[in-house]
């Protein structure tokens, strides 16, 4: 039976997950450059497909730069009354990276009100989820792209997890197995759930909604079908059509809630969705549409 897919932390007016995208914005710390798995369709050079658009490479911060990138942007007239969440989405995992724990305790306990966000692949998600929920994570966006490791094992290329590289249907078999015990740990700590999944045409098109019933049933509140970005090892594949991803959203949308304003952000995106402004720590703020 499906657990109860609203986490019990309150993440009121995080504009990922139903509240009014309009209206209330987030801030992206760019704190976490390092990855410790290899997606097919990721090429490094820009930021990580979990939560953010390729073309522009970030600019990592350190911990201390990101607070005070946060509380620029807390001061601002335009920005700061918009301002629910801080995310850490990149552009690497964050979870593979130590400054994404100092980044939300320097944050936290300056902006106890702002929700704490995280997107990752999920791989060492059991091991530290602990962790997260002490530093009071609000919330949490899973990228899991399979459940079945023969189709895992055209997706990702190796996994490095405790100090060994597996590869093949080995390094899928070990993702998915983690990606799903850390997704039922922190619902079970009460902390609410996205899945992003990447539809990637020929490939995962059948697992879409067998995803769907399995995180439901572990207690995921809602889905984001992603559209394939073609490049790195899949630059030969086609982007799905718009018709076909809402036609795969609108079959999901029967068993779990699906997320359709995605924009698939920047690692370092501040503001409202679609409407990121440009924010350096001289506060000069540029709005760019999409
Ligand atoms: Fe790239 Fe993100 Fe995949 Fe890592 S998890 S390989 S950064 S897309
Ligand atoms: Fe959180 Fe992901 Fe939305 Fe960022 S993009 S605020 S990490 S759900
Ligand atoms: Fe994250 Fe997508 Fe929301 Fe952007 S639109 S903040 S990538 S869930």
């Amino acid at each position: 039976m499906a657990k109860a897919c609203t986490g019990r932390k309150n993440i009121q007016g995080h504009p990922c997950f139903g509240s009014n995208h309009h209206q209330n914005g987030r801030i992206h710390l760019a704190v976490a450059p390092r990855c410790n798995i290899k997606c097919g369709y990721c090429t490094r050079r820009h930021d990580c497909v979990n939560e953010s658009r390729p073309g522009v490479t970030s600019r990592v911060q350190s911990p201390t730069e990101a607070l005070q990138t946060v509380r620029d942007v807390m001061d601002s007239a335009s920005l700061g009354r918009l301002i629910r969440v801080v995310g850490i989405a990149g552009p690497g995992d964050p979870l593979a990276n130590e400054e994404t724990f100092e980044t939300f305790r320097l944050v936290g306990e300056e902006f106890p009100h702002l929700i704490k966000c995280l997107s990752t692949n999920g791989l060492v998600l059991p091991d530290r989820i602990g962790e997260l929920d002490q530093l009071g994570l609000g919330s949490l966006t899973v990228t899991l792209n399979a459940l079945d490791p023969e189709i895992g094992s055209r997706i990702y290329t190796f996994v490095n997890y405790r100090g060994t590289a597996y590869r093949g249907r080995d390094a899928a078999e070990l993702l998915i197995a983690n990606q799903l015990a850390g997704l039922e740990k922190a619902a079970d700590l009460g902390i609410t759930i996205k899945v992003n999944t990447v539809l990637i045409p020929g490939v995962n098109d059948g697992e879409i909604p067998r995803i769907a019933e399995k995180v439901k049933e572990l207690g995921a509140a809602v889905m984001n079908v992603m559209p394939l970005i073609p490049q790195a090892d899949f630059a030969g594949l086609q982007a799905p059509t718009p018709e076909r991803l809402e036609e795969i959203r609108s079959v999901n949308e029967k068993i779990i809630g699906q997320f359709r304003h995605c924009r698939q952000c920047r690692a370092d995106a501040i503001g409202l969705i679609g409407q990121d402004a440009n924010f350096d720590s001289g506060c000069a703020i540029t709005l760019k549409q999409e």
